[in-house]
């Protein structure tokens, strides 16, 4: 669906599974091809095979640290560019990181807004390719479309909306799992980032948002449905 020659690619390392979905799924939308693995020697041999414009590196990672894994890739004379992730925040740990030749360090927990920026800069410093339009990764259902990286959609009514980056992001991840519930935890997890909850009648009023776009009757949907008690079901 993407052209590979587009879109700058990125490797994500990082073993806690809701954190390494979120920071996929939101680079993704951000227009990134993204690789994501959950521990070390993944990382030494995905980049022997392929080329990144930037790993984002957990430094806790099973089987081989991520200091040891940024070494690795060094001795390799591999200069990916390498942003590490750390639950650990001492001077003594980010002069270390950055001493072992990685060029940025975020704490955890971190602000998403503020990592999509350093990723940005990171990649755009180093890209090789530069086409900086990525192509539209769209979706269509039922006479509807939504354009995930425009962050708009065609309606029902064939009127074109806008979409927050929140609600791209909730329609993608439902979308992902069509035929699936998704838990009001994952989607919180996922769509709202690390730690940072808003109340569940948040994700109700998305759904209803949806309904009100996509629902030729919204009080008997078709495609966004509600679990109660669960979570929610998109169906096309
Ligand atoms: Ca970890």
């Amino acid at each position: 669906m993407l052209s590979k020659t587009t879109k700058a690619t990125l490797l994500i390392a990082e073993d806690e599974e809701s954190l390494r979905e979120a920071l996929k799924l939101n680079l993704e939308l951000e227009g990134y091809e993204v690789t994501a693995v959950d521990n070390g020697p993944a990382v030494v041999r995905t980049v022997k095979n392929e080329y990144f414009d930037l790993i984002i590196l957990d430094i806790m990672l099973p089987e081989m640290d991520g200091i040891t894994v940024c070494e690795t890739i060094r001795m390799q004379h591999n200069d990916v560019p390498i942003l590490f992730l750390s639950a650990r925040n001492t001077g003594a740990d980010r002069v270390e990181g950055l001493k072992k030749g990685g060029d940025d360090y975020m704490t955890k927990p971190f602000n998403l807004e503020e990592l999509l920026l350093r990723v940005d800069k990171l990649v755009t410093k180093n890209k090789k390719i530069k086409e900086p339009q990525s192509r539209p990764d769209i979706y269509e259902f039922e006479g509807c479309k939504i354009d995930f990286a425009a962050h708009e959609c065609v309606d029902k009514n064939s009127e074109t909306q806008e979409l927050s980056k929140k609600e791209a992001a909730l329609l993608k991840l439902l979308i992902e799992h069509e035929g699936e519930v998704v838990s009001r935890e994952q989607i919180l997890q996922i769509v709202w980032g690390y730690n940072v909850y808003p109340t569940t009648r948040t994700i109700d009023n998305f759904i209803l948002n949806f309904r009100k776009f996509f629902e030729v009757d919204s009080r008997n949907p078709k495609h966004f449905h509600s679990i109660r008690g669960i979570g929610y079901k998109f169906t096309k």
